[in-house]
């Protein structure tokens, strides 16, 4: 067949939102220091990575997996403390869980509503799964929360869910809790809670699930230190959970994930120790950026921390920093508010050092 005659029936059956869509793009990062995906960057001491092993030796490759992880699924109810009535389900990353959400919903002109600027799966899936998104401005200033634009928008558009990052990405801020409550309570549908940086900030919703109707919670084992093994959770009432159950696909948690998150999470002792270290590096990292002139750090409470670069440099200073080996990630153009903006990865002392050097020298040589 023609390459023209693909072209044209591509053209004929694709859905037109797809075809105008960009796939997620991930950028090379191989011999740069990689600070651009809120990746843990330490690994597990050696004995650790043994042990491990040795338990992978009992993973039957040839059967399919437990459907629902009761193993993973007790480790997170009890590393997390989720509440003993709450449902509780499982998604190959929350990426799978929001779009699991998304499934249940959609059809009939249903709305998502989130805030804008946010996590870009929030749009991204809405327009896979066929509804309309809804962005409510943050503060162009500091990226604060516009409440009552919110509430007006849920008044307007009667979203049948509404997704919030708690703090949020990619401005790292947390969102007032009265107004979170206020939101919660005026929603006509759900509200989902994500909490995706959890292990950097005392603050969740996850012991009040049981407080709201339409409250879910969700979270990932990914920015704590597991992203390669995709698995994401969401908690909440089991009447919601039912329903959403039906949408998840039977064996969307692999065995290679099973074993190794029941194992990892035995050990979360050392997470904890890991994302202890990566919070008091965010501290050290942000006075370090407060300190360098014509720049503006955003205060964090995730693994990162959101800078405004000089007027029209973000670009430049972005590509600067990678030819000095370090990959951080470039906001600007990526929505109004992020004019000028780069997002860094809370790293290693020796990276965040990395990191501070590649930016200062950046900066200086225009
Ligand atoms: C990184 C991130 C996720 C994605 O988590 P996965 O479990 O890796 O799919 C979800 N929400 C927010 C806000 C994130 O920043």
């Amino acid at each position: 067949m023609s390459e023209q005659g693909i072209d044209t029936l591509v053209n004929q059956w694709v859905r037109p939102e797809i075809k105008g869509l960009s796939a997620y793009h991930v950028p090379k990062a191989s011999g740069l220091i990689k600070l651009d995906a809120m990746e843990n960057p330490y690994n597990w001491p050696d004995e650790l990575l043994s042990a491990w092993l040795g338990r992978l030796r009992g993973a039957e490759l040839n059967r399919y997996p437990h459907p629902q992880a009761p193993g993973v699924q007790a480790r997170l109810r009890q590393t997390m403390g989720i509440p003993e009535d709450a449902g509780l389900i499982l998604g190959n990353g929350s990426d799978e869980l929001i779009q699991m959400i998304a499934m249940m919903l959609a059809g009939g002109n249903r709305k998502i509503l989130s805030v804008d600027p946010s996590f870009v799966m929030y749009s991204m899936i809405a327009t896979i799964a066929g509804m309309a998104y809804v962005g409510v401005p943050l503060d162009s200033d500091d990226f604060s929360l516009d409440t009552e634009a919110v509430l007006s928008a849920i008044d307007q558009h009667q979203p049948a869910v509404i997704f919030l990052a708690y703090p949020n990405n990619p401005t790292g801020n947390l969102f007032p809790v009265k107004d979170l409550v206020r939101i919660i309570e005026a929603a006509p549908g759900l509200v989902v809670i994500d909490e995706a940086y959890a292990p950097f900030t005392d603050a969740s919703f996850l012991g009040r699930v049981g407080e709201f109707a339409n409250l879910l919670v969700m979270r990932t084992v990914s920015k704590m230190g597991l992203a390669g093994l995709r698995l994401g959770l969401l908690v909440g009432a089991p009447a919601w959970i039912d329903q959403i159950d039906k949408i998840r696909l039977p064996y969307n948690i692999n065995i290679l994930t099973q074993v190794s998150a029941e194992f990892a999470l035995e050990h979360q002792t050392l997470f904890d120790r890991q994302t202890d270290a990566i919070r008091e590096q965010r501290v050290a990292l942000f006075s370090s950026l407060k300190t360098i002139d014509g720049i503006r750090p955003f205060p964090s409470e995730a693994n990162f921390i959101l800078v405004r670069m000089p007027k029209e440099r973000a670009v430049e200073i972005h590509g600067s920093m990678r030819e000095s080996g370090v990959l951080v990630k470039n906001l600007h153009g990526a929505y109004p508010l992020l004019a000028d903006c780069l997002r860094l990865t809370v790293g290693t002392p020796e990276e965040n050092q990395a990191q501070l050097a590649a930016l200062q020298a950046a900066l200086q040589s225009a």
